[in-house]
């Protein structure tokens, strides 16, 4: 008797196990469709999500003026680098402080396109002038952005001195042979400008009243160059209007992850027609690039 009623509990504790299984395999299979439908759904609202414009600035007083145009925004901070992430006519703008110079602006570029997947990169700021027909407070649209700074020199032994107009172009993404050795190497690299963001500038130019825009040559190096005679070399060598520090770095990197990207450049100085470097065109550059955005983002097809 006493070993039928523990038989009869054993069967009864057996089922109860099998039923408490079963059961926590059901709830396990529901959290794993639901989870990945609601992966799937992430992935789907992020492949919704509008993509944000990126326009970077090197130095507080290029992105600033632009980062205090931004509505709801909010901060983040990668390294040095600096995110203003908000909207601009209810569509995503993040402001990228970038700082300094090609090494900055190519990390920056980089960061921010592996964070925000940008649907295009403006490059904006300060430069120095090439052709002594632009003028302080002039604009540049980079139809063309090139290294100016990827050089190498001519063969000269010992005492033989340096020879900087023989140098030649060094073309940085003809990756596959040497620098040294392959001739193939030895060409200018341009980087063309977008042709939608060409447009939206060329659109909205007549906004712009302290100076000309036109198109142009960015050219962009860790360099600042003085001597007259060098910027004449460049500008008729590489048909530079302007030359920088950062523009080429950015579009070389947008080239490698295929971001539409173009540079918007304001004589702040230009040495070749006595031009004085005046701060105050930073700002002045930022609020047409405020216009140039504003009119890009009226060409985007709306959802
Ligand atoms: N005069 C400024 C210098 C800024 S450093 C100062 O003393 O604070 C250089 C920055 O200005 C870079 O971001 C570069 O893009 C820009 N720039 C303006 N004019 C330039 C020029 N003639 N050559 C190189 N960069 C120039």
């Amino acid at each position: 008797m006493e070993a039928a009623f523990f038989k009869a509990k054993k069967q009864g504790l057996k089922l109860l196990k099998n039923y408490v299984s079963l059961a926590f395999i059901a709830v396990l299979l529901v959290s794993v469709i639901a989870g990945c439908s609601s992966s799937a759904q992430s992935e789907a609202e992020q492949e919704n999500a509008q993509r944000p414009i990126i326009v970077q600035g090197p130095m507080p007083i290029e992105a600033e003026k632009f980062a205090d145009k931004l509505e709801n925004v909010k901060k983040e901070k990668s390294g040095t680098f600096e995110f203003y992430i908000g909207t601009v006519d209810n569509y995503p703008v993040i402001v990228a402080k970038t700082g300094k110079g090609m090494e900055n602006t190519a990390a920056a570029t980089a960061v921010a396109i592996e964070r925000y997947n940008p649907i295009a990169i403006i490059n904006q700021g300060t430069s120095g002038g090439h052709d002594p027909n632009l003028h302080v407070f002039d604009i540049v649209l980079g139809k063309r952005t090139v290294n100016i700074g990827s050089l190498k020199t001519g063969n000269r032994a010992e005492n033989e001195g340096i020879a900087p107009t023989e140098w030649k172009p060094m073309d940085l993404m003809a990756s596959e042979g040497s620098a040294g050795e392959d001739p193939n190497a030895e060409n200018i690299r341009y980087y063309e400008g977008d042709k939608d963001l060409l447009a939206a500038a060329n659109a909205v130019k007549d906004k712009y009243t302290k100076g000309k825009v036109v198109e142009g040559t960015i050219g962009s190096a860790d360099v600042w160059n003085n001597e007259v005679d060098r910027i004449k070399w460049f500008h008729k060598k590489y048909g530079t209007s302007v030359e920088e520090m950062e523009g080429a770095a950015g579009a070389q990197i947008a080239k490698a992850y295929d971001v539409p990207f173009l540079g918007i450049r304001i004589l702040s100085n230009n040495k070749t027609n006595g031009g004085e470097y005046n701060p105050d065109t930073a700002a002045a550059n930022q609020e047409y690039v405020y216009e140039v955005v504003r009119k890009y983002i009226s060409t985007l097809p709306s959802e």
